[in-house]
């Protein structure tokens, strides 16, 4: 049997099958945003890890030394900040080719220093290799109390279903570079925020129950949530805030703007379930500079994800979000993998 024929995410659970129960306690492993372990402290321990190919994730002719350093901590911190924790240490692995300018590390560097700095993160190892392709691999660590530790398995039936900010905006940023599309707005793409305050914010609350970050795609996003909360869900497309840049390049591109928030990925925004009687609350206490849109429910496991599109018509909603191993889709930026 071939990867390409079982996709990503069976991959994953059949290798998770395969390794078997931890030998000791793990309060969540393989299977949500980041691990959560016991530590000697009062906080639990969060880890997490995410690897970036040049080709797959970033291209060095659209994206800026600079930038790939950026973005690649910026996945890790909102792995973290999809559990309601703080990110702390980092390791940095990266695989080079020989032919490789001094100063293009020294650059990815200083875009990894900057974000790591804004989120104090502090960068205390990792290893270096010679490799045919670039390669970015980072551990992070991070820390969360008990209390305020959101996994994605806790959706009821009943809760809302919100996000944070807008989407669309990193995929329809990479049609811009990919098209070279006389348009501005690609930031979203190349630089994203994640969202460690509104993470905080919201687990501190009491009010939300499930957290993920969107990394493959709304609509994978809210089928992680249903499989491991045991629920379907119900979304308004009516409701769906698309990032600013997306109605102009689906028109240049001839695609219907909801594709690159159901299925575009690395927008990074957080997807979360709130308590429905705490709705109220959880808007009035989000005063920070985020929007925060209710875009559906989580209803019944039998009545799976749904979506009820613009013309009132409850469907299926595919969970087809970016997937490293599917035949159909192609790679993140563009190209087969
Ligand atoms: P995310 O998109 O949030 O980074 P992934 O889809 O990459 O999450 O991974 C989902 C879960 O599977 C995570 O808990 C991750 O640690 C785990 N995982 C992914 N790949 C592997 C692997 N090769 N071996 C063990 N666990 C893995
Ligand atoms: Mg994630």
């Amino acid at each position: 049997m071939l990867i390409r024929n079982i996709g990503e995410f069976n991959l994953i659970n059949r290798i998770s099958a395969n390794l078997g129960s931890p030998s000791r306690y793990v309060i969540a492993g393989i299977g949500d945003d980041s691990a959560v372990l016991h530590s000697s402290g009062n906080r639990l321990q969060l880890v997490t890890t995410d690897m970036l190919v040049e080709g797959v994730h970033f291209r060095a002719s659209t994206a800026s030394p600079f930038q790939i350093g950026w973005k690649s901590l910026a996945a890790n911190i909102s792995d973290i900040a999809a559990m309601g924790g703080e990110p702390t240490y980092a390791f940095v692995s990266i695989g080079l080719p020989k032919d490789t300018d001094v100063e293009f590390v020294d650059d990815i560097y200083s875009g990894m220093k900057e974000i790591a700095e804004q989120y104090s993160v502090d960068i205390v190892g990792g290893d270096t290799v010679s490799s045919p392709e670039i390669i970015i691999n980072i551990s992070l660590l991070g820390e969360v109390e008990p209390e305020n530790c959101i996994l994605r398995s806790g959706a009821e039936v009943g809760d809302a279903v919100f996000v944070t900010g807008d989407l669309g905006g990193s995929s329809a940023g990479l049609e811009i570079l990919e098209r070279k599309l006389p348009l501005d707005k690609k930031e979203k793409h190349l630089m994203p925020i994640p969202r460690v305050h509104e993470g905080r914010l919201l687990a501190k609350s009491g009010c939300v129950t499930a957290m993920i970050d969107i990394s493959d795609g709304l609509a994978s996003e809210i089928h992680h949530i249903c499989k491991q909360s045991g629920t379907g869900a119900e979304i308004f497309m009516k409701y769906i805030p698309l990032s600013d840049n997306v109605p102009i390049v689906a028109e240049y591109t001839g695609k219907d703007p909801y594709h690159f928030a159901l299925y575009g990925g690395e927008d990074y925004e957080l997807l979360f379930t709130c308590k429905p009687e705490k709705v109220p609350y959880i808007r009035e206490i989000f005063t920070i500079n985020t929007d925060l849109t209710m875009i559906g429910n989580i209803v019944e496991n039998d009545r799976s994800v749904c979506i009820r599109d613009l013309s009132d018509r409850l469907i299926m909603l595919n969970s087809g979000g970016y997937d490293h191993f599917s035949t159909e889709k192609r790679g993140k930026n563009g190209k087969d993998d």
